[in-house]
C-alpha cells in the first residue's frame, strides 16, 4: 500500500509530539510506502507573519523578541532529536534573511514567503531527524507553482510528473520519506508557499502522484463533526463523508483545511482520511469512501438529510444595488473581475430576480478591500450612476446546512426557514447553489451559534 500521512501543526509542537508522529508513521511505513507531510510546529507560521511585519516595519526590537521565541522552541526540540547543529543553521539563515529584509525594511510577498517557509523547513528538519530518513522540502519534492507569492497556484500536471520521478526512486516499504507541507517554488525556483493550511494540499498533490491509496490527515480532533462542537455539545463525529460534503464543509469553515486540498484527491479518487494523532485508534472521518452511499451514514441506516451544520464567522455582506443594473449586462461580471482582480474570496453571491442588487459575503478581513475596488471598477465600466449604492454589512455569520442527501428532497429549505423563524433569527441574504447540497445564510454574529443549534436540533444531528 502507499499511504500519504500529514501531521498538522498541533502534532507537531515539540519533540515529545513529533517522536510520537513519527512512531506513528513508522509503524506504517515497515510494510507500505509512506510519505510524511509536516507542517511547521502549532503557532509558528502566526509568529512568522509576525515577523516578517515587523521587518517589513523596519521594528528591530519586535523582531528580535519574535525570533527569540522561535529560537527557543526549535532549539529545545532540537536538542532532544539530535540535530542541534544542523537547526542553528537553519535559525541562523531565518535571522539573516530578516535583517535582510528589516535593514531595507520593505516586505514583499515574496520576501514574505521567504520567511514563513521556514516554519516548514524547521519542522521538516525535525521530523527527518526523528525518523532517520530522507527530509526534502516541497520544491525539491517536485512541486512547482505559479508566481503567486503567498497562496500560489501548483503547475498540476508538470508537479505531478516531477513528484513521481523524485519521489519514486526514492520510496519503498521500510524507506520512508519526509517532505515539508505548505512549501513549492515557482518555474525559477523561488521558494512560493500554497496559501495558510497549505499542508494538506501538499499531501492530496503528492498523494494524486504516487497514486496512494489512502492520504491521512492526522490533527488534534477526531474527524468531521456534524457541527462545531463549542458551540452544540452534542455534535458528533461523522464517520464517512463524501468529497462533495467535505468541499462544502471546508468552505463553511467546519475544518481549517486548504480550500483546494481535497481537488487532487477527488479528482484520484483517493480517499482522505482525516484522524487524531492523540487517539490513534479512533477510525476518525473517511472522506470520499467508493462504498458510501450518498445521503446516508455509514454507520447508520437511517436516511441522512442533512449531514452537518457548518459556519463561517467574521464576515461582511457587500450589496451593490441601483435601479440602473437592471437588465443591464456587464454587471456582474464587472463585479466579479473586479473582485477577482483585488483577490478578493468571494464566499456567497446572491442576486435579487428585480436584478437591482448584487450581495456579496466576503471575509471581513476583505471588506474595505472589496468595497474600494468595487467602487472603482464599477464607476469606471458602467459609468457613475450605475450603481447608486454599495451598502456593506460587517458583522455577519453564515450558516449552511450541508448534505448530498439535501439533492432532490422536498421540504428541506422549508423546514430550514421554519426553523431559523421559530428562534426569531433574522436572516439577511439566502443563497442555493445549483448543486443542492447547501444552502447558505448569512445572519448577524450574534444570531449564529443559535442558528447552528436550531438547525442541528432540526435535522436531528445530535
Ligand atoms: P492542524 O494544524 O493540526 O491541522 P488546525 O490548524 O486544522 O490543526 O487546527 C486545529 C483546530 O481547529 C482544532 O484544535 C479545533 O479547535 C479546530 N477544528 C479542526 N477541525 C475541526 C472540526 N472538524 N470540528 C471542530 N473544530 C475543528
Ligand atoms: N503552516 C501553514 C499554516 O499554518 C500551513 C499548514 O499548517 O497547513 O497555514
Ligand atoms: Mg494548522
Amino acid at each position: 500500500m502507499k499511504l500519504v500521512m500529514k501531521f498538522g501543526g498541533t502534532s507537531m509542537a515539540g519533540a515529545e509530539k513529533i517522536r510520537h508522529a513519527a512512531s506513528l508513521a513508522l509503524a506504517q511505513a515497515a510494510q507500505h510506502e509512506v510519505v510524511c507531510v509536516v507542517s511547521a510546529m502549532d503557532g509558528v507560521t502566526e509568529q512568522l507573519l509576525e515577523l516578517a511585519a515587523a521587518a517589513g516595519h523596519g521594528n528591530r526590537s519586535a523582531m528580535l523578541a519574535v525570533l527569540a521565541e522561535i529560537r527557543t522552541a526549535h532549539e529545545r526540540a532540537a536538542k532532544e532529536l539530535g540535530c542541534v547543529s544542523e537547526m542553528e543553521a537553519a535559525l541562523v539563515k531565518l535571522e539573516t534573511l530578516a535583517s535582510g529584509i528589516g535593514a531595507i525594511g520593505e516586505l514583499t510577498p515574496r520576501s514574505n514567503d521567504a520567511v514563513v517557509a521556514f516554519g516548514e523547513r524547521l519542522s521538516t528538519l525535525l521530523m527527518g531527524k526523528a525518523m532517520n530518513c530522507p527530509a526534502l522540502d516541497g520544491a525539491q519534492a517536485g512541486i512547482v507553482t505559479n508566481d503567486h507569492f503567498t497562496s500560489a497556484d501548483p503547475l498540476m500536471e508538470l508537479s505531478l510528473f516531477q513528484v513521481r520521478q523524485k519521489l519514486g526512486v526514492l520510496l519503498a516499504p521500510g524507506k520512508p520519506v519526509v517532505v515539508s507541507g505548505f512549501i513549492a517554488a515557482n518555474q525559477h525556483g523561488v521558494t512560493t508557499t500554497l496559501g495558510r493550511g497549505g499542508s494538506d494540499y501538499t499531501a492530496t498533490i503528492l498523494g494524486a502522484a504516487i497514486k496512494a491509496d489512502e492520504i491521512w490527515i492526522w490533527s488534534d480532533v477526531d474527524g468531521m463533526m456534524t457541527a462545531d462542537p463549542r458551540v452544540v455539545p452534542t455534535a458528533k463525529l461523522l464517520s464517512a463523508i463524501s468529497f462533495a460534503e467535505a468541499v462544502e464543509m471546508g468552505k463553511f469553515g467546519a475544518k481549517s483545511m486548504h480550500p483546494r486540498a481535497l481537488e487532487p484527491a477527488a479528482e484520484h479518487h483517493i480517499p482522505v482520511r482525516m484522524r487524531n494523532t492523540f487517539k490513534p485508534d479512533n477510525p476518525g472521518t473517511l472522506i470520499g469512501a467508493q462504498t458510501r452511499l450518498a445521503g446516508s451514514d455509514a454507520g447508520s441506516t437511517t436516511k441522512r438529510e442533512v449531514t452537518a451544520v457548518p459556519a463561517l464567522k467574521n464576515m461582511a455582506i457587500i450589496t451593490v444595488g441601483g435601479a440602473t443594473m437592471i437588465g443591464r449586462p456587464g454587471t456582474a461580471a464587472a463585479i466579479f473581475d473586479a473582485l477577482a482582480l483585488a483577490r478578493v474570496n468571494v464566499h456567497m453571491i446572491c442576486q435579487s430576480v428585480s436584478e437591482s442588487g448584487i450581495s456579496i459575503a466576503v471575509s471581513a478581513a476583505q471588506c474595505d478591500l472589496a468595497r474600494g475596488a468595487l467602487e472603482r471598477a464599477i464607476n469606471a465600466a458602467l459609468g457613475e450612476k450605475t450603481a447608486r449604492a454599495i451598502d456593506t454589512q460587517t458583522g455577519v455569520s453564515i450558516v449552511a446546512p450541508v448534505g448530498d442527501g439535501m439533492k432532490g428532497t422536498p421540504g428541506i429549505a422549508a423546514r430550514v426557514f421554519t426553523a431559523i423563524a421559530r428562534s426569531g433569527i433574522n436572516v439577511i441574504a439566502i443563497a442555493q447553489g445549483s448543486s443542492e447540497r447547501s444552502i447558505a445564510l448569512a445572519v448577524m454574529d450574534k444570531d449564529g451559534p443559535e442558528a447552528v443549534r436550531a438547525l442541528h436540533s432540526e435535522f436531528g444531528l445530535g
